[in-house]
């Protein structure tokens, strides 16, 4: 019976989806070793550090990549960094394929003068500091403003808005970092801006996103009910109104129509405002957007501006692939063909595949997909590399899966007395000692 190896690169939601696809797959002629490397000590992705921590029920498929993972064909080889720790070079022939699952992780630049100014901050950036992340718990962001602005009208910028609007208290019983609700708790911002560079209609928020903002505890949400008006007329004329647009712009009525709540903070979404410039001497001071119309259907610059003063900018406006030693990247992706990196036994899914696209479970129809495209391209014969243990240098402790459950085990205790579902612990060195 042929017994293959296969590596996965990445310890998120694609590379345990991907994991699952090939345990799925196995049957009495075809069986699977997988091995899953990741270089942070700790496991799950952008389900640790990218989902909103006042969305914990979206963290719950960490149970299903758990039980990926206590099967007895995987084994964990975290904190151990491909292109750095080990080469691809090294992994290819120990393996019969490999499958990048190394997500999008730096965050696209707006191009505009003033972008590098302190307070000037990517959503890749942003969310990682309030989610934990060990490299970005250092990050500054400067909430000693009275305003912040979100560019972007995407779920990302979303969730940058609500966690920089909502009052803190509502993520005292959540996993955020310890250090970002601190800094959240002092942070004087009451007013925040996302802004859209096309209308309302075209925003690429999800419904369940929008409809939650209404009831929003602590913080009035305020949309311009004009702008929403036109955004209908405008997406009436163009045809029928397909069903997701439909449910937008009934949550925009929604919004519209909310009364405002007195709260002392507000989120407000501004559209048809193109970034130009963030003016501002040592730091963001003010942010400059040119003024749109929409004329026949396209958005259409008016030469009017509009500034907004601030001391803090987040733009999420996507991301794109970390170049890794080794693999061929292009547009922002590992370079492929419907998942298959030609002429190589090296696969890819998730986000490093096709792009920041999607939710969490879009990635496991897309492991799918590839993991059948992978087992058709199977030698007959395994190939017997040997072990990839004997290459891995000896200086770098391995977080295996027993490691990780020490590790996730001892957040969640150090949670459970404040009422927290954990408490996560940022530096690489700390979680070392915690899996030992
Ligand atoms: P996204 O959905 O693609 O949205 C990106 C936004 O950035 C769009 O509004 C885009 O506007 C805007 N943009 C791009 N370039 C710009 C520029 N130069 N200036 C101004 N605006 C610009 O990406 P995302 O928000 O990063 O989310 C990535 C994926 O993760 C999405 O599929 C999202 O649904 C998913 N996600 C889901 C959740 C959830 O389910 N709760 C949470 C977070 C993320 P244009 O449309 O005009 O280009």
């Amino acid at each position: 019976m042929p017994h293959y190896k296969i590596a996965i690169v990445g310890a998120g939601p694609a590379g345990y989806f991907t994991a699952q696809a090939l345990q799925n797959a196995q049957n009495e002629e075809l069986t699977f070793s997988i091995d899953m490397f990741e270089r942070l000590p700790t496991m799950w992705g952008l389900v640790r550090s990218g989902v909103a921590p006042d969305h914990p029920k979206i963290k719950s498929v960490a149970k299903v990549f758990e039980k990926v993972a206590a099967e007895p064909n995987f084994r964990l080889f975290g904190n151990v960094e491909v292109g750095r720790d080990l080469d691809i070079e090294e992994i290819c022939p120990r393996y019969d394929a490999i499958v990048m699952c190394t997500g999008s992780s730096v965050g696209k630049k707006l191009g505009i003068p003033g972008e590098d100014l302190t307070g000037s901050l990517s959503a890749a950036e942003f969310v990682p500091w309030y989610n934990g992340h060990p490299d970005f718990a250092n990050v500054e962001v400067p909430l000693d403003g009275e305003t912040a602005v979100v560019i972007g009208a995407g779920n990302v910028a979303m969730d940058c808005a609500r966690i920089l609007g909502i009052n803190p208290i509502e993520l005292d019983a959540t996993d955020t970092a310890e250090h970002a609700l601190a800094a959240l708790h002092a942070s004087k911002i009451r007013t925040v801006y996302i802004a859209g560079r096309r209308g309302p209609e075209h925003a690429a928020f999800t419904a369940p996103e929008l409809r939650e903002l209404p009831k929003l505890e602590h913080t009035n949400v305020v949309i311009d009910a004009d702008a929403v008006h036109a955004a209908h007329e405008r997406a009436e004329a163009a045809g029928e109104i397909e069903k997701h647009l439909a449910s937008n712009l009934e949550a925009w009525r929604l919004i519209a129509e909310h009364p405002h709540g007195g709260h002392e903070r507000t989120m407000e979404f501004r559209f048809l405002s193109t970034p130009k410039e963030i003016k501002g001497v040592d730091r963001v001071e003010e942010v400059v957007f040119g003024i749109n119309e929409i004329k026949g259907g396209k958005v259409v610059d008016t030469g009017e501006t509009y500034s907004i003063k601030t001391n803090l900018v987040v733009s999420a406006i996507g991301y794109y692939a970390e170049h890794i030693k080794g693999i061929s990247f292009r547009d922002g992706k590992v370079e492929n063909d419907n998942g298959r990196v030609l002429g190589t036994n090296i696969y890819t899914v998730g986000w490093a595949k096709r792009g920041p696209s999607g939710v969490i479970g879009t990635n496991k129809s897309d492991a799918s997909d590839v993991v059948k495209l992978l087992i058709e391209d199977l030698d007959p014969e395994p190939k017997n590399g040997g072990d990839i243990t004997v290459v891995i240098p000896q200086a770098i402790t391995i977080i295996d899966q027993a490691g990780w459950s020490k590790i996730n085990a001892a957040e969640i205790a150090a949670g459970e007395p404040l009422g927290k579902p954990r408490v996560k612990e940022v530096e690489i060195a700390k979680l070392i000692a915690l899996a030992e």
